[in-house]
């Protein structure tokens, strides 16, 4: 049994409590949290903040050899089918990919990720390599595959934390059939898909199937989350809501590639469960501090109100919940994984408001206590 003693911010509304215990057993959950006091394995100084550790609820972890060589360019000539990226994952040599998704792991965890959701390429061969490398790494990451060849979905989907289909063209009714058929043995994997990422994208829809494609996914009833739905209207996100679909935005990667800053306000107004990912590692890294700052800079830009609180629930408990795991809160029963900021550090100290800290001002380096499954990633005062 571990014991850390901080001033944290606690449960579904990440609550401000002062000098709490929180136990944790050996399997890293956490069995009790208490004002009484209990003998302490951690304590933190008072001057910290302990949060839920950071979940990015979308990724592409294996394109980080493409860093900074997307810039300027369109979202096709990117990461469409015939664009940089596809090109590089082809061409690339193993240890290439390997040493690129080694990299993105590494920033994961250096930025306070304990948890990631990752779009991965290349059929069973990509999820595998990936959960090879993953296993060194003090990190969960669920990974949604996709298929690469002909009939090799039931192989991917048994490899993976369930599918991650690029769009609304790479779906039809058997693959449909097919999904809700494993899905129906495996009710814990959950399938997601990108959809309104561009305007180009829902053309493109509109002309193939005479629909846009959050329609189309909403009468397909087989997936539990999408990714973007940067151009969605009122009427499309009310469509998700009714059907109970959670959305992931990663407004960092939107923007890189010229694009509309998603509809946020909207999503948290309809009570649409809202996760934010970073995407791309060409694009930009997965930093957790950089990406919450940005979301609510571009909010404002956009006459979008939307709070440091919302924003900081939708890198941790919101993902939490879209999961459907016990990760992202710190509450009894969910597992150990927490960070601890200094606000007393340069970065945050006079701030009045905690939320405004960490969403607007922390970065990596404010990070003092870092704890994945009750172990200790990182502890800078440990003596
Ligand atoms: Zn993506």
């Amino acid at each position: 049994m571990v014991t850390i003693c901080a001033n944290a911010l606690i449960g579904p509304d990440l609550e401000f409590v002062q000098s709490v215990y929180i136990q944790v057993d050996e399997q890293g959950i956490i069995v009790e949290i208490t004002k009484e006091q209990k003998p302490i394995t951690y304590l933190l100084p008072p001057s910290y903040v302990l949060i839920p550790g950071f979940v990015n609820a979308h990724t592409h972890v294996a394109d980080a050899f493409l860093k900074d060589q997307g810039y300027g360019l369109s979202l096709d000539e990117t990461v469409g089918p015939e664009g940089i990226k596809h090109n590089k994952l082809n061409t690339s040599t193993i240890e290439e990919r390997r040493d690129s998704i080694q990299n993105s792991l590494e920033m994961l965890v250096h930025n306070g990720y304990t948890t990631f959701f990752d779009f991965r390429e290349q059929g069973v061969e990509g999820v595998v390599l990936l959960k090879n490398i993953l296993s060194s790494f003090p990190l969960r990451g669920l990974i949604f595959g996709r298929s690469k060849a002909e009939g090799d979905l039931e192989d991917v989907f048994n490899e993976s934390d369930g599918l991650g289909f690029v769009d609304i063209f790479a779906v039809d009714k058997e693959i449909v059939k097919t999904t809700k058929s494993l899905k129906e043995n495996n009710p814990e994997k959950l399938v997601g898909i990108h959809v309104s990422e561009s305007e180009e994208l829902l053309s493109n829809s509109l002309s193939k199937y005479g629909k846009r494609d959050i329609e189309l996914v909403c009468d397909y009833s087989v997936f539990d989350y999408v990714v973007h739905a940067t151009y969605a209207n009122e009427d499309e996100l009310s469509l998700l809501k009714e059907k109970n679909m959670c959305v992931i935005c990663c407004p960092t990667s939107s923007l890189y590639y010229g694009l509309k800053f998603p509809p946020i306000e909207s999503i948290l107004r309809k009570r649409i469960i809202l996760g934010l990912g970073t995407d791309n590692v060409l694009s930009c890294n997965p930093d957790p501090f950089r990406l919450m700052a940005f979301t609510l800079i571009n909010a404002r830009n956009n006459n979008q109100k939307i709070t440091p609180r919302e924003v900081l629930k939708s890198i941790t408990v919101n993902p939490g919940l879209i999961a459907k795991k016990k990760i992202g809160q710190i509450k009894e029963g969910f597992s150990a994984d927490f960070i601890g900021i200094d606000l007393e550090n340069p970065n945050l100290k006079l701030s009045k408001d905690i939320y405004s800290a960490i969403t607007m001002r922390a970065e990596p380096s404010d990070i003092g206590f870092q704890m994945y499954k009750g172990r200790l990633v990182k502890w800078k005062d440990q003596k």
